[in-house]
């Protein structure tokens, strides 16, 4: 499975903003962007040319790397969301939000993305009682998450979940027994990405 696997402070340090890669770390003052809150690269601190298209290609980039998506995946999520009903750029959001390592972030089983997803491919949840090893899975209305039975990374999501705050209205967690429960689809409101979708649109309806 193709994977980003490029640094990732350097990620957030391209897009002049926290995006919140590496759980923990993120929250401290060794957070890249509070050390160095200026690009990477020999150029980094020179002079950025601003256009309509960089502005929004970054939009898309940021978002890519915020739910740790390659640039094909990205597209056919894109394709797919256009197809839709509704807006495009809400319900491209959407798709993103409810893939499954991200739903584990926003549920306070992982730190970050790139944990969920090795936790994921390692068999340690399930979905209604099946083992899912897929980043990537699209969460549905009413799927039930469990850890797996014989999972042996509990104490790994424990520690994450002291990290979380709030779970979003449209999840349901219990931290104790680490299962959960999607509600409904998010609105895009409850969403909270750094992303102006719109502006990924734009960009994709050149
Ligand atoms: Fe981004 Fe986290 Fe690195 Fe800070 S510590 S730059 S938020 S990945």
């Amino acid at each position: 499975m193709a994977r980003d696997t490029g640094a990732q402070c350097k990620q957030c340090r391209r897009e002049g903003q926290k995006l919140f890669l590496k759980g923990e770390r993120c929250l401290t003052d060794k957070c890249g962007v509070e050390r160095r809150s200026y690009p990477p690269g020999e150029h980094g601190r020179g002079r950025q040319k601003q256009s309509e298209y960089r502005v929004q290609l970054r939009e898309k980039q940021k978002a890519k790397r915020y739910y740790g998506v390659l640039e094909n995946q990205f597209r056919i999520y894109y394709d797919k969301a256009s197809r839709q009903g509704g807006i495009t750029g809400e319900n491209l959001l959407r798709m993103l939000e409810c893939r499954f390592d991200n739903v584990l972030v926003r549920l306070g089983f992982a730190a970050s993305r790139r944990q969920a997803r090795q936790l994921i491919l390692h068999g340690h949840w399930t979905v209604n009682g099946r083992r899912v090893n897929i980043p990537s899975y699209q969460l549905r209305d009413n799927d039930v998450i469990a850890i797996h039975p014989g999972s042996t990374a509990t104490q790994v999501i424990r520690d994450a979940t002291e990290l979380t705050g709030q779970v979003p209205a449209w999840l349901q967690a219990d931290h104790d027994s680490l299962t959960a429960k999607v509600l409904r689809k998010p609105e895009r409101r409850e969403i909270a990405a750094p992303v102006q979708e719109q502006l990924i649109v734009e960009l994709y309806s050149k």
